[in-house]
């Protein structure tokens, strides 16, 4: 099929040519000025004209015309009036030319008619050999479904899946039947057709799909909910229909529907067009899962992030019925996922994937894949043979908060705010009783962040108490406190951390039901966010007395919490100067740094903060010395060091 759609382009461009010759050649009027047939007669009888060329088709003569001034005129005139004028009026002094008639040649003639008849002929050949199956995509293929039969060179099976035995656990049935389905049918059984893999992006949805589809050896086609979805009304019924088309002739195949909810949000909701288009096709979709019957094995998979917007009639039995979460892994699969996407890379012998999975919490296989790949491109960077764990942790802290911005131009104003601030986040975190300990201090900027205070969980946790959500209210506002306090202004730079502290107030006070005043309510309809049109229409389940209490206990959390993250700073004052002077000089304190200056005041190798800047400042100004002395060029950045 490739190649009828090659000699497609070849003919069109042929064609192209063709006229664009045809019209140069027949294009041979030499823009002169014309003039009336009673002008030139008059011109003539002037004796205003040197010369004449006529080129007559036996009715009309086209006469181009020579003035005495070497002007050039044209004029068209009827054959017999020229001739008669010609006769009454004769002048031997006018050059007179006569050009044998040029008729068009008849083939000219039919040409424009012909590229039609041929175009056509093309047109038809081309449509009657698309709805013979021929399976292609040509231009013109617009109802087609762009699905994708997987090819079989890359096979991926549930080995490539890590973790998530429970997954897998579900699929290995899905898998069973579309390998033996007589002995479920024997039985009795009625098999889904449809399963419905939920869970955040990255965490292997469209991975464990190609794996069933591995793993049972059958038919793969798969298409993005996205590609249903056309500017066409009615394009992507048709597809859905000449998938499953398709997939039928195929049958045992997987369908694998990607991204579901880009179709089978619920109709009737959202603003503005396009969704006549979506309900069109859903429905198609609803119809075709209904219409295949036990005969067919057929099983679709479809995957997506949002089931909350997903159209209840998708869910019922007999469509997606079956639901696979697919969540975020556990230290254990996490380190299993390290495990697969480290297979074909030199680590150093002091890696520890046991250690990695630790530290990286609320990483999805993807983000796990992208750290490892990050460790080692940052190896190459280094000329290194083997990836160590310094590439490792520096990669993780990228896929966190991106890479650090150590040429971005700070002043020592906005250091010593940023420094203040981190270090304000860490003294409070660690006077917390339910907060986690504190890992990394940096001042160095990253992403859009000015620095960061990174803390770890000793293990995953799928619930918070409200003690911990006060904490950790408590420990995003030590920051601005700390700005507060110290420097008796505050900045714009916890914008973050207040909107972050306020969510978790909001979320107590209107979905866990942890005031004491409020009760154990929960308020407000969490799900209507999703759509713009429900939006509007939204109405409020509690009254407006209710909805002032809500704002009152929101502001009691958050003014709790403050008054605690200043009282926790106040005692302990000169701990927060301490490492704030720290982070000025090194930039960076790691967990046993940072431990060490709160219990002994003094960095693990038992130097104090003063000292080190002391030797520091010295080194510094012997060297700039001597490159004052030896460089005659100073480059933007060592002028930029001399300034700090
Ligand atoms: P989703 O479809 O859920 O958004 P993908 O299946 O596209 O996620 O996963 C993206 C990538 O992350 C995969 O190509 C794979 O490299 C990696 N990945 C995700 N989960 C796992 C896992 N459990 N085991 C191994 N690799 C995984
Ligand atoms: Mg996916
Ligand atoms: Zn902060």
């Amino acid at each position: 099929m490739k190649k009828s759609t090659y000699g497609l382009t070849a003919w069109l461009f042929l064609i192209i040519a063709v006229v664009i010759t045809s019209m140069m050649l027949f294009q041979n009027s030499k823009a002169l000025t014309s003039i009336t047939a009673d002008k030139f007669e008059t011109m003539w009888k002037n004796n205003q004209i040197k010369s004449i060329e006529v080129n007559s088709d036996g009715r009309i003569s086209t006469v181009e015309i020579v003035a005495n001034d070497n002007n050039r005129y044209s004029t068209s005139i009827a054959s017999t009036r020229l001739d008669d004028f010609l006769k009454d009026n004769a002048n031997d002094t006018v050059t007179q030319k006569y050009k044998e008639p040029t008729t068009i040649p008849v083939w000219v003639q039919f040409l424009p008619t012909g590229i039609l008849i041929i175009f056509t002929v093309m047109m038809m050949v081309m449509f009657m050999n698309q709805s013979q199956g021929g399976g292609g995509r040509g231009v013109m293929s617009f109802g087609k479904s762009k699905a994708q039969k997987a090819t079989n060179d890359k096979k991926v099976t549930f080995k490539d899946v890590a973790g998530e035995d429970e997954e897998k656990a579900e699929l290995e049935e899905v898998v069973d039947f579309l390998k033996y389905p007589k002995k479920y049918r024997d039985m009795g059984a009625r098999i889904p057709k449809g399963v419905l893999l939920v869970g955040p992006p990255g965490t292997g949805k469209t991975l464990l799909a190609k794996a069933v589809a591995g793993e049972a050896g059958v038919a793969f086609f798969s298409i993005s909910g996205s590609d249903f979805v056309e500017m066409f009304v009615g394009v992507g019924a048709s597809r859905v229909r000449d998938l499953f088309e398709t997939a039928k002739k195929n049958s045992p195949c997987i369908i694998f529907i990607d991204e579901i909810d880009a179709v089978a949000r619920q109709r009737g909701a959202g603003l503005g067009g396009g969704h006549d288009e979506r309900e069109q096709t859903l429905n198609q979709l609803l119809v075709e899962m209904d219409g295949f019957g036990i005969h067919e094995d057929i099983i679709v998979i479809a995957a997506t992030n949002r089931p909350d917007i997903l159209d209840k009639a998708i869910l019922r039995p007999g469509r997606f019925d079956r639901q696979i979460l697919v969540g975020a892994p556990d230290a254990k699969g996490r380190e299993e996922i390290l495990k697969v996407h480290s297979k074909n890379k030199p680590l150093a012998e002091d890696v520890n994937l046991k250690t990695l999975a630790k530290r990286t919490p609320g990483f999805t296989g993807a983000d796990l894949e992208n750290l490892m790949n990050e460790a080692s491109i940052l190896s190459v960077r280094a000329r290194k043979s083997t990836i160590t764990m310094e590439e490792l942790e520096e990669a993780i802290t990228r896929v966190i908060a991106g890479p650090e911005k150590k040429s971005r131009v700070i002043s020592e104003k906005d250091r010593k705010l940023t420094a203040y601030h981190e270090a304000g986040h860490a003294i409070v975190m660690r006077n917390l009783p339910n907060a986690d300990p504190v890992h990394q201090i940096s001042i160095i900027p990253r992403g859009s962040a000015g620095g960061y205070t990174m803390h770890l969980p000793e293990e995953d946790r799928s619930y918070m108490s409200k003690e911990g959500l006060k904490d950790e209210m408590v420990s995003l506002l030590g920051g601005r406190v700390a700005e507060k306090l110290i420097l008796g202004d505050i900045s714009t730079g916890a914008s973050n951390d207040i909107e972050r502290a306020t969510n978790i107030a909001r979320s107590m006070v209107m979905k866990y039901g942890m005031s004491d005043k409020l009760g154990t309510i929960a308020f407000g309809d969490e799900q209507g966010e999703v759509f713009l049109g429900r939006d509007f229409g939204r109405s409020k389940n509690y009254s407006e007395e209710v909805a002032a209490e809500i704002d009152e206990e929101i502001k009691m959390f958050i003014t709790e919490a403050y008054n605690r993250s200043e009282t926790i700073l106040i005692e302990n004052m000169d701990k927060l100067h301490l490492v704030a002077k720290a982070l000025l000089e090194k930039e960076k304190l790691e967990a046993d740094e940072f431990e060490s200056l709160i219990s002994t005041g003094k960095y693990p190798d038992g130097s104090s903060v003063e000292e080190i800047s002391e030797k520091k400042k010295e080194s510094e100004d012997i060297s700039t010395e001597v490159k004052e002395e030896n460089d005659k060029e100073m480059t933007l950045e060592d002028f930029e060091k001399k300034d700090l």
